[in-house]
């Protein structure tokens, strides 16, 4: 698919390249936050497989230069800002135009004071101003001093503790791995990085912070649900308007971090590696007995009341009643649960499944920031090289 096609069949491709964001995956970070207000009281964020650092960006720009986006700057009549996210899609608009828009954008900020932001990526990433960014693998041990030094300068990796002196607030991880189309070993892939990701936020994350990761629904993800909310208190899974529908992609979202009394992260010991995770998950299930799930009947009379879970039947005599499946039950009695799921993103905005019908006159803007070491820059130096796709040299 060429540049233009990718521009009528993907709004927000079009959008982010429009309003100066170097992926569209921005426009999920920012729903988000629209939806589980991310950014409030945030100072201290890690943004984890960062590149090429679209959600650094929004980092930047709401945390360091204090600027809003969607609902939050439509409700604040000061703030001009609001039409960077609703977008001018599809007029025209040319790279001048967006920097006359974020001029504008300038007025009435307000910056957050101390704001740290630590970036890392396996790939290089274009530096971006005020963030810190480590080029690492977040599955490798010695990725943790490295983000714990970045964190606190004066920290000591001699001293080999696997925790931050001042810890953040907000853990985000967009991890995903070269998708192989192999499904389930795209989906087990995925889980590692995000056990990979669970790790650092354990050994970073203040009490009451947030972490925010991405995940690919496949069978199995109501125990990851269950394994994650041993940790917080809230655990949800959303879907941005700007993710397409059709797509495994959604966010896990888990607020208020209040680890268990005692539990010290340590990377000897990594969740999800061992029967580690497994064993808690026992352990609160013993401490908090899952309750049974209860039959709700309603009568006649418009009054409810709870009975013990039996197979769905059919009501009679007037009284109506709904039963958790039986899988639903086992589900409970094998430690998994079922977090909530909720769709965000403005609904009258664009749809990411749908193309769109351009003017005519409108161009086909660049990528803000192109790749800087795609993996194939090597394939591509080397037809250029032998003299184009057809020239004599061959790739092998
Ligand atoms: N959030 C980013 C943005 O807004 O620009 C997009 C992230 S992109 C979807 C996924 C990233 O995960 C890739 O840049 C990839 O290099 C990174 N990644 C995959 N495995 C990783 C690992 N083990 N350690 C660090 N980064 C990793």
């Amino acid at each position: 698919m060429g540049k233009s096609s990718k521009d009528k069949r993907d709004a927000y491709y079009r959008l982010a390249k429009e309003q100066g964001w170097r992926a569209r995956s921005a426009f999920k970070l920012l729903q988000l936050d629209e939806e589980f207000d991310l950014f409030k009281d945030v100072t201290r964020v890690v943004d984890l497989c960062a590149a090429p650092g679209s959600w650094s960006q929004v980092l930047s720009r709401v945390l360091i230069k204090g600027e809003k986006f969607g609902r939050r700057a439509w409700e604040d009549e000061n703030a001009k800002s609001w039409q960077l996210l609703r977008g001018v899609f599809g007029t025209g608009v040319k790279q001048g135009d967006i920097q006359e828009r974020e001029l504008e954008a300038e007025q009435k900020l307000e910056p957050r004071k101390d704001v740290k932001i630590v970036a890392i990526d396996l790939q290089p990433m274009s530096p971006l101003a005020g963030i810190i960014t480590l080029k690492a693998d977040i599955t490798h041990p010695a990725t943790v001093p490295l983000l714990l030094r970045a964190l606190d300068p004066t920290y000591d990796p001699s001293s080999k503790s696997q925790h931050a002196s001042h810890p953040v607030d907000l853990v985000l991880s967009d991890g995903a791995p070269d998708v192989t189309g192999l499904h389930d070993l795209d989906i087990y892939v995925q889980s590692q990085l995000l056990f990979a990701a669970l790790n650092l936020t354990l050994c970073v994350l203040r009490p009451g912070g947030k972490f925010v990761a991405k995940i690919f629904r496949g069978r199995n993800v109501d125990l990851l649900y269950s394994q994650l909310s041993i940790f917080f208190e809230q655990v949800m899974v959303a879907k941005p308007r700007s993710s397409r529908a059709s797509s495994v992609e959604a966010f896990i979202v888990c607020l208020n971090f209040q680890p268990p009394e005692g539990f010290k992260a340590s990377l000897e010991e990594p969740m999800g590696i061992g029967n580690r995770l497994e064993k808690m998950v026992a352990a609160k299930a013993e401490r908090h007995p899952i309750v049974a799930p209860i039959t709700l009947q309603a009568a006649a009379n418009g009054t409810w009341s709870a009975a013990p879970a039996k197979p769905l039947v059919k009501g009679n005599d007037g009284v109506v009643e709904l039963s958790l499946p039986e899988e639903e039950s086992d589900a409970w009695k094998s430690g998994r649960w079922i977090a909530p799921f909720m769709a965000c993103g403005d609904l009258s905005g664009f749809d990411a499944d749908a193309s769109y019908h351009l003017p005519k006159d409108r161009i086909t803007l660049d990528p803000v920031q192109p790749p800087t070491a795609p993996p194939y820059k090597r394939a591509l130096e080397m037809r250029k090289a032998a003299g184009g796709a057809y020239g004599k040299t061959s790739l092998a």
